[in-house]
């Protein structure tokens, strides 16, 4: 198996809305492989759909050998926050302190077409949403303050 390639910023596929899944056939399982495979080749713990320039909503994640693939995931519950330092195989050598829930609930549809909800927290809940900012075309740059943009000159 051959690594997709990852898209990087300002590829403008980074900043579109992805489309939902509207059902899980072959094409979607055989996608999910991929995206584990190149997540893991390129040593990223999480990794959405359009990093590899397919706008549609998939993402797959994997923390402490817990793996989550999941179509059109939404967070449907929160809890408490705290701050961690993110990057982005899509934004190389940028690293920001973000503020996220530390504990999600998150529901999709799982690579067998079924519709399920996960509760996480910690880093893969943190995974979790950086994934989901991709599907609505979200970056870890969109989180930076003024001090920030300036630092990484991506002040125009
Ligand atoms: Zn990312």
């Amino acid at each position: 198996m051959e690594p997709r390639t990852i898209r990087k910023y300002p590829d403008k596929l980074l900043m579109k809305q992805c489309k939902p899944i509207e059902e899980i056939t072959e094409k979607e399982i055989e996608l999910f492989q991929d995206m584990l495979f190149t997540m893991k080749h390129f040593a990223g713990i999480g990794l959405a759909a359009p990093q590899i320039g397919i706008a549609k909503k998939m993402i797959v994640a994997e923390v402490d050998n817990r793996i989550i693939k999941l179509a059109n995931p939404q967070i449907v519950g929160m809890r408490r926050a705290d701050s961690m330092a993110e990057g982005c195989l899509s934004v190389p050598d940028v690293v920001i302190d973000i503020e996220r829930p530390n504990e999600v609930i998150v529901q999709g549809l799982d690579d067998k077409g079924n519709i399920v909800e996960i509760r996480m927290e910690g880093l893969l809940a943190r995974v979790v949403q950086h994934e989901i900012d991709h599907l609505n075309g979200r970056l870890i740059i969109d989180y930076m303050n003024m001090a920030e943009k300036l630092k990484y000159q991506l002040i125009k």
